[in-house]
């Protein structure tokens, strides 16, 4: 399908030629269930999906169906684009840790009273053989890195690095999507440029070359980052887990499966 890139000022976006009929439905994207969910939305006679990216990553993988990149100002700035674009409904597909946009979604679509689901995957849980510490922020997570774990592999993403930049007793390994910037004074930190999803046997080799001592992972779900969690389990390493925000209020889906029935029982389109 013939597709058509705009720009206007920081937000840019790619238009398909879908029947404007369909119920236009805003996907929150940052997740690999946004990105789902759009196929799934554009295969579909019924919706016409709309992806929106923050744009923090240099480089993006495509999406299906219309996008556009780039923060909309606040809850307030959301309600006005649901409007002005004659949005009917709101998928918050942002990823676990994005807290701040999954609160402006649920005030946004209450301001410009459409519905609004997020989509939330469940919480990986620690299993016979893990050895697990839970901690609340990074600070915690760098506080509690056994002394002498090193190298300690790092898999925050790499706005959260900084954090780590005090622990001058540990060298440290990041999985990074892109590289950070303004680290130049973190000399023990060393970066693996890579995006997910990622499997066993990679991940077995990687931890087994550079003989992991401790990893640090965020409480994301999922099965795209999982596999270092069973190399942690298998080789007896600690894992530093940060603990999820609070779920947002209001409705939940677990799957993109959910995400999708919701939207047909919203709009009778089953
Ligand atoms: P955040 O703290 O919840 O949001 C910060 C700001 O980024 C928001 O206020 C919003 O700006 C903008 N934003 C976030 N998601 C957006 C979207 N889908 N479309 C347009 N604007 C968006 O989020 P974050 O933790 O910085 O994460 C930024 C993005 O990276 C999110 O989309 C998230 O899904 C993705 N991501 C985050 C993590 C993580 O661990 N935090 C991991 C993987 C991917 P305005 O207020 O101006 O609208």
């Amino acid at each position: 399908m013939a597709r058509t890139i705009v720009k206007l000022g920081a937000v840019e976006y790619c238009f398909g030629a879908k029947s404007p009929m369909s119920p236009r439905i805003l996907i929150l994207g940052g997740s690999s269930e946004g990105f789902k969910l759009a196929r799934m939305l554009e295969d579909s006679e019924h919706f016409n999906p709309l992806t929106s990216f923050a744009g923090v990553t240099k480089t993006r993988r495509p999406v299906a169906g219309d996008s556009r990149i780039g923060g909309f100002g606040g809850a307030q700035g959301l309600c006005d684009f649901i409007i002005i674009n004659d949005i009917a409904a709101l998928i918050d597909a942002t990823h676990p840790f994005a807290k701040v946009m999954k609160a402006n979604a649920r005030n946004a679509a209450q301001m410009a009273q459409i519905p609004c689901l997020h989509i939330l995957r469940p919480e990986w849980e620690a299993q016979r053989g893990d050895n697990w510490h839970k901690v609340k922020n990074m600070d915690e997570a760098a506080a509690a890195i056994p002394q002498g774990a090193s190298p300690t592999f790092l898999t925050v993403g790499r706005t959260e690095l900084a954090s780590f930049a005090a622990r001058r007793d540990i060298s440290f390994l990041a999985r990074v999507i892109d590289a950070p910037e303004n680290l130049e004074d973190f000399t023990n930190l060393e970066l693996v440029l890579a995006r997910g999803p990622f499997d066993y046997e990679t991940d077995i080799a990687f931890f087994r070359q550079h003989e992991i001592a401790c990893l640090v992972s965020k409480n994301s779900g999922g099965e795209a980052a999982k596999s270092k969690l069973v190399c942690a389990r298998e080789l007896g390493i600690r894992v530093i887990m940060l603990n999820r925000p609070e779920p947002p209020g209001g409705e939940i889906a677990q799957s993109v499966t959910e995400a999708f029935e919701w939207l047909e029982a919203q709009f009778h389109a089953a």
